[in-house]
């Protein structure tokens, strides 16, 4: 055995335990929110990441990298970023995790004001989506951009002890060792993001101008008067209601959980086990989100849910169960390390399941909707999904860019940075002398730093994916041909092959814009 290999198969064996138990206690805590289940998912937690930090593993590790061929040297390569932000000196580390959960805090508990009373989050929301008054339209707006102030200096401060860890471990700024750390070249992030800005500008700028036209005729103002309030959430990262086709009516008294299910099972992916194992339905006291979670990487792949019978929730089950198959297709015989994977690929096949709930093809031949409907609905569904690709796209990219600005100068001009990006991207005009931390409301930039474009790619190799699908199978919906290839192709190879790679190796082609580009042309 050489030395990297003991290292690596130890480092397994003390993981993996801690990891199992880490995971059944976040289990635990998300389904039932008491004050003891928390105790434990912290102290899971700080188990797991205990390992995670031991420095002589880490510098021993460092010592073969780069000596170690195949498996091996994947193995410790990966467990060498896998440690890499735990090796940030204790003190650092303690004030960084800290000044977060001070700053989370802050967010679950500030409310905006409207019209004299607290609002949450669900109200504001609301309001921008049904109002029709200006006024308390530009109040919610407002009111939702009150927590920003209110944490702004400390997440300045966040961004100057981020940077502060990743110069101690070698790396220009937090940007660049998050990066690294995610085996993204960040050049590569540069390039890919400026064809998606040269891909998406020109369709957004037009669906954008008939949206505006819609709105000033909605609210009696003229299209220049138009300001940040009049669409229909906060940030304007979600396509508005009457840009999208409502297909509730649809799964009105049907079974979400028997149509994912039937879905999967059609392709050769059998999720009835992960179904067993699952918390589906709304109950008090229980995380009221929905993710997928492998408990074990040995079979044990659980999903909460709080599903009710309409499009969103068909949408969810299908996303997460796509987690989940991607989870159940590792190739057993790789070493636990390897039995996991990158972010991008995960949440690629997680998008192109759940983008099912909004296609043709899957609502006729799984929901039962009859062939005139279908064809009839088509042309909007495809309209709208471009829409929602494009907002979320020029979105993703005032996040990205904000961010690069942020832990390139935490000193700069930040304010005037967030809207210089929004009006670029976005096209959306800034209330007149606007002087505010309007970036700090955003509250992945304090608790989920650099990781937006993750999301960005995941969605773009989600589209890259259906061309191997259609081309070797015919598409995806009862194609039991498309279940295969993924599982091959995709799931397989776990973490043993790079997600740049394993990218290239599934779809055919390394990550590109293009099919983006093609998509969005239907806006
Ligand atoms: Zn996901």
């Amino acid at each position: 055995m050489t030395v990297g290999l003991a290292l690596v198969e130890e480092a397994d064996e003390r993981l993996r335990p801690l990891a199992h138990a880490r995971n059944v206690a976040w289990w635990d805590a998300n389904i039932d929110a008491s004050e003891e289940n928390e105790r434990c998912r912290r102290a899971a937690e700080l188990a797991y990441t205990g390992v995670l930090a031991d420095r002589e593993l880490y510098e021993a590790l460092g010592r073969s990298d780069g000596r170690e061929d195949g498996l091996v040297g994947r193995r410790v390569e990966l467990l060498r970023n896998l440690m890499l932000p735990h090796q940030v000196p204790d003190s650092l580390r303690e004030r960084i995790v800290e000044l977060e959960s001070a700053v989370e805090g802050r967010f679950a508990r500030h409310r905006g004001v409207v019209r004299g009373a607290e609002v949450d989050d669900n109200e504001i929301k609301r309001i921008l989506r049904e109002s029709e008054d200006p006024v308390e339209r530009c109040e919610a707006w407002e009111a939702s951009k009150t927590v920003g102030a209110a944490v702004a200096d400390d997440v300045r401060e966040l961004a100057r002890l981020r940077n502060e860890a990743a110069r101690t471990l070698g790396h220009r700024d937090w940007f660049a060792l998050s990066l690294a750390h995610d085996e993204m070249d960040e050049e590569k992030l540069l390039q890919t993001l400026a064809e998606a800005d040269r891909a998406t500008s020109e369709p957004f700028a037009r669906w954008k101008s008939a949206l505006d036209r819609r709105l000033a005729e909605r609210f009696r103002c003229e299209v220049a008067d138009l300001r940040p309030w009049h669409y229909a959430d906060p940030f304007f990262q979600d396509l508005p209601v009457d840009g999208g086709v409502d297909l509730d009516p649809l799964f009105a008294e049907k079974d979400v959980v028997t149509l994912a299910r039937r879905t999967f099972g059609a392709i050769g992916l059998e999720v009835g086990e992960i179904l067993n194992r699952s918390d589906l339905f709304p109950r008090a006291g229980k995380c009221q989100h929905a993710f997928c979670i492998d408990i074990d990487r040995g079979g044990d792949v659980r999903v909460l849910a709080n599903v009710t019978d309409n499009h969103d929730w068909a949408g969810t089950m299908l996303h997460e169960l796509g987690h989940g198959v991607y989870d159940l297709g590792f190739d057993a015989g790789l070493p636990w390390l390897l039995r996991d994977t990158h972010l991008v690929t995960t949440e690629a096949c997680a998008l192109l399941f759940g983008a099912l709930a909004s296609e043709r093809e899957w609502l006729e031949r799984v929901v039962g909707l009859a062939s005139v409907e279908a064809a009839e609905l088509e042309g909007r569904l495809r309209a709208a999904r471009a829409a929602e690709l494009l907002v979320f796209a020029r979105w993703s990219l005032v996040v990205t860019g904000f961010e690069r600005i942020l832990y390139a100068n935490p000193e700069a001009d930040l304010d005037a940075a967030w809207w210089e990006l929004v009006t670029r991207h976005q096209l959306v005009r800034p209330p007149e002398g606007r002087r505010a931390p309007d970036w700090a409301a955003k509250i992945h930039v304090a608790v989920a730093p650099v990781y937006y474009h993750t999301y960005l790619y995941g969605s773009i190799v989600a589209l890259q994916l259906r061309a191997p699908l259609r081309a070797e199978a015919g598409g995806l919906v009862d194609r039991p041909e498309a279940g295969a290839l993924l599982v091959r192709r995709l799931f397989r190879p776990g973490l043993s092959v790079r997600w740049d790679d394993l990218v290239r190796q599934a779809s055919g082609r390394p990550l590109s814009v293009e099919p983006l580009e093609r998509e969005v042309a239907a806006a």
